[in-house]
């Protein structure tokens, strides 16, 4: 059986061994992420053309992201390079301390317009939520808290408030010129870090365009105010991901799972791809088998409806990269049985807004209540295949495209499956459809006698055109 649910692989120093690399590729990871918080474009250069070497000797695609730094706001260094915070002791987050000059009384902060975010009586969440400060008083460059929840506290760790609402501009100057680098590698996906709204979206979009890049959008889900606008969000974006670290961080973390089935509902319903990311297997990064519990939360975010499930530590900087790729994919091998998950009731309501996109659903719905065993659909954009793929359904969705920059994008949808395929303009259509059948025969996708549904456009080479929907049986074509 083909795995539908996606797994992303988030790359670092403990996939750059090429042998390690080849071991998680070859283990099943779909999409690499090259995270811009870390290391120098040059690195991520050379992991990039590490990955397409690999993707070319295996002959498959792999989906490439890139994920934006973002404004994440910072404390700076200390002296001794850690401190450890006692309960009721006071801490000063102050603008005018060194970056290296942190003690056991105050730290400097990369965002200097903190202290206008924030008043007396906010909470501070430092380091992911494991260290918890008070505001008692703020001036116009100090941050003077008592220490709620103390521990270890060491160099450039994060800082978010309880409840969001902190004013940083999602796009820094190292986002744009990172938007850049994207666009000159192009890569199939671009993550924005911390939107708080469509028009940051819209604005990443245009600066990708104006450096000359084709990425599809991903808006990480990841402030109070993005969840409160997550509609318009996902309107604006290719795909969103449940960016559960700092979300959990800014909403509280009990309230991360109903967030999560939500937005993943209301990202199918409005026809985009949804990521679900941040520690799923996080024990993994020390331990070569996962918990209960990350087992449990991979296989929800598949019964939730994700396209696709993220590693971040665990392959980037964990001991068994190539372990975690295994686990991920048999726990969602293993949840995919669930004949929930193959079952649907999208959009039943809904009206459709155009040919190609009714054409899809009519596949899918055809597809489900007939005996068929493939859904080959010859598309220029992936638009039809996305469609698709919104519906729960057993039944792989292979999309045909000659345009390799298609066949890497689709990579991150759940079920569907590119496959290269040479011009087809030049033939009548049963020839077409004889072509793209032999390419499913020779990978051994469908056999003899099974039936199969085609769908394509009679206009040719247009995006957009799908206009078609045929049902053949494999061996006798007419
Ligand atoms: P990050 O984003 O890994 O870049 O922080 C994901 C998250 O916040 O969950
Ligand atoms: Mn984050």
């Amino acid at each position: 059986m083909l795995r539908r649910t996606k797994i992303i692989a988030t790359l670092g120093p403990s996939t750059d061994d090429p042998k390690m690399l080849d071991k998680i590729i070859q283990a099943g990871v779909d999409v690499v992420r090259l995270n811009f918080s870390h290391e120098t474009p040059k690195v991520h250069q050379q992991r990039l053309e590490a990955v397409r070497k690999c993707a070319n000797a295996y002959g498959c695609p792999i989906g490439v992201i890139v994920d934006l730094q973002g404004p994440k706001i910072r404390i700076e260094g200390f002296s001794q390079g850690k401190i450890i915070l006692n309960e009721g002791d006071q801490f000063v987050l102050d603008a005018t301390c060194p970056s290296d000059a942190g003690n056991q009384q105050c730290v400097g902060i990369t965002y200097k317009q903190l202290p206008k975010d924030v008043q007396s009586g906010d909470t501070l969440l430092l380091d992911d939520g494991r260290i918890v400060l008070k505001v008692k008083q703020v001036g116009d460059t100090q941050i003077s808290c008592k220490v709620i929840v103390g521990g270890k506290l060491s160099n450039h760790k994060g800082i978010n408030r309880e409840g969001g609402g902190l004013s940083a501009d999602a796009l820094t100057h190292k986002d744009r010129a990172d938007i850049a680098t994207a666009a000159a590698m192009q890569v199939d996906y671009l993550a924005v870090s911390f939107p708080r709204s469509a028009e940051d979206i819209h604005e990443a979009r245009e600066l990708l365009q104006a450096a000359g890049g084709k990425a599809g959008i991903i808006a990480k889900i990841e402030r109070a105010e993005a969840l409160d606008k997550h509609e318009e969000i996902i309107k604006a974006s290719d795909a969103i991901m449940v960016a559960r670290g700092d979300l959990g961080v800014e909403i509280g973390d009990a309230h991360l799972p109903l967030a999560q089935k939500r937005l993943i509902k209301k990202a199918r319903d409005l026809n985009t791809v949804v990521i679900t990311a941040t520690q799923m297997m996080e024990s993994m990064i020390e331990n070569p088998i996962p918990t209960r519990a990350e087992v449990s939360d991979v296989a929800n975010a598949v019964f939730d409806g994700t396209d696709a499930v993220m590693l971040s530590g665990e392959t980037a900087a964990g001991q068994y990269p190539d372990k975690a790729v295994i686990a991920m994919d048999r726990v969602c091998c293993e949840a995919e049985k669930d004949p929930m998950v193959r079952k649907s009731h999208h959009r039943l309501e809904h009206q459709f807004g155009r040919i190609d996109e009714a054409v899809a659903m009519a596949s899918m719905y055809a597809a489900n209540h007939l005996n068929i065993s493939a859904i080959v659909a010859h598309t220029e954009s992936g638009s039809t295949p996305l469609w698709m793929s919104r519906i729960n359904s057993g039944i792989p969705i292979f999309a045909l495209s000659r345009h390799a920059s298609t066949r890497s994008k689709v990579t991150l949808y759940r079920g569907v499956y590119p496959v290269e395929i040479d011009e087809l303009y030049n033939m009548n259509s049963l020839q077409a459809n004889q072509v793209m059948i032999n390419e499913l025969l020779e990978r051994a996708a469908i056999s003899e006698g099974d039936l199969v549904i085609i769908t394509k456009g009679d206009l040719k080479g247009i995006s957009g055109g799908t206009n078609l929907m045929k049902i053949v049986c494999v061996g006798n074509l007419k």
